[in-house]
């Protein structure tokens, strides 16, 4: 069935991605069981299939061999490898979409254009012990010494460090006209003085590892600053409003699945001689979720369409904060009530509800928690006003 507001590209690319996550949840259970892995052979063969079905690298442009989807269309894939628990869905790698506009063409041929092949990939050393939320409290620095730049600094929760070959390191500089801003660097896991201080474990049991990594004395030449001195930030803050809008779209798919499975146990579930379901109390979570579902796919869809369209990008911020805020807290509703639905057996690992019950926690607190995100649509609420934001003239 057609439906309005979807091109015939948009469905097919949503099926195409559907296929593959129905390929990746067999493999949940193992993963649970196996500290998040899965044999290699068969997490190579899902990352070839999500190459082969044109689904990673999504994000960048075709010139560079990627997929150059429009916003709707990812947000549409997001949905779909957010049906899965344990990390399978990130088998599509959608590398760093801001950087091919601000790279050097050595920079893009070096790091990215493998990152689209999917050969080598990134990941983010920006928080500090020190430094969570408060990103400009960073304590990390950047020195130009000639031709090059000494890196020193401590990062934690450096997410898919043991799997990533190079690390975007954000540093504050010391001396030059720029003391004191912020510069973004491409730095090769292997360059000396980047030492893996420890990885610690977290509450989901995912392959990819959140390292503590010190990076004592590390020199790279000046050709690995990314734009200009001064401009870290910038991109920080481009890849925060992609992220947390693909995080609303993976709370939307993690809640389909969980009111798509809680539903069917509630209709199979037997007790008191009748189904679950028929116990208003069971009827009434089930309700619930659906609704969280609906209103967070509702945000999560419109703004990527005006994102598409081509909304100012203060709005875009603001309402990135809003999807993000919303579907995770009602992704977060919808999981407990699954495992409430499925009782003892939702508080087992190899159910998915207990299993999203866990990973969708962090959706509250990485790419900023909802306390930021929070903050952000307060302030952009205070500077432009409901019918901005929200309304008739935050479209374009
Ligand atoms: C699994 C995981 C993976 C991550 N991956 C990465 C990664 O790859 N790279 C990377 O650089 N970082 C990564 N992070 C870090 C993540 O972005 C931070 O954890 C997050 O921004 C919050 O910072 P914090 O943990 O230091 O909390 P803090 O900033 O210390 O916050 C603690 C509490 O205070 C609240 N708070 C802070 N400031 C305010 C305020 N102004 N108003 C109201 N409340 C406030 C917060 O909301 C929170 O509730 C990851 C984190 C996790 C858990």
């Amino acid at each position: 069935m057609a439906t309005p507001g979807w091109s015939e590209e948009d469905r097919e690319i949503q099926e195409r991605a559907r296929r593959l996550v129905d390929e990746l949840v067999p493999w949940e259970v193992h993963a649970e069981e196996h500290e998040g892995r899965i044999p290699d052979d068969v997490r190579e063969g899902h990352r070839a299939k999500a190459r082969e079905l044109g689904l990673s690298a999504m994000n960048m442009p075709k010139d560079l061999g990627g997929g150059g989807f429009t916003m709707f269309q990812q947000v549409l894939v997001s949905e779909q490898t957010g049906r899965v628990t344990n990390a399978l869905g990130w088998c599509v790698h959608t590398p760093p979409a801001w950087a091919p506009s601000v790279c050097t063409p050595g920079q893009i041929e070096r790091w990215i254009v493998p990152a689209v092949r999917g050969e080598r990939h990134e990941c983010y050393a920006i928080t500090e012990e020190g430094a969570g939320s408060d990103v400009d409290a960073i304590e990390s620095t950047a020195r130009r010494v000639g031709e090059d730049y000494l890196l020193n600094g401590t990062k934690m929760h450096v997410t898919s460090y043991n799997t990533a070959a190079w690390i975007f390191f954000q540093a504050k500089l010391v001396g030059g006209n720029h003391e004191g801003e912020h510069a973004l660097f491409f730095v090769d896991k292997d360059t000396p003085g980047v030492r893996l201080l420890r990885e610690p474990r977290y509450s989901h049991t995912y392959p990819d590892t959140h390292a503590i990594v010190a990076f004592e004395d590390v020199r790279v030449p000046a050709s690995h600053l990314i734009g200009a001195e001064g401009d870290g930030m910038s991109f920080t803050h481009e890849w925060f409003r992609y992220e947390r809008l693909m995080i609303a779209a993976r709370c939307c798919g993690a809640m389909d699945r969980l009111v798509n499975e809680a539903t069917a146990f509630a209709k199979e579930r037997v007790q008191f001689g009748k189904p679950i379901v028929e116990f208003q109390a069971i009827g009434h979570m089930l309700a619930d979720s659906l609704n969280d579902l609906w209103a967070s796919r509702l945000m999560t869809y419109e703004l990527a369409r005006g994102i598409d369209a081509g909304i100012d990008v203060k709005i875009q911020h603001a309402r990135c904060s809003m999807a993000k805020l919303f579907a995770s807290e009602a992704a977060g509703r919808v999981a407990d009530r699954a495992v409430q639905i499925f009782g003892g057996r939702g508080y087992m690992r190899e159910n998915v509800a207990e299993r999203f019950f866990r990973e969708l926690r962090v959706d509250r607190i990485w790419e900023g928690t909802s306390e930021i995100q929070r903050n952000i649509v307060a302030d952009q609420l205070a500077k432009r006003g409901v019918s901005n934001l929200i309304g008739e003239r935050g479209t374009p």
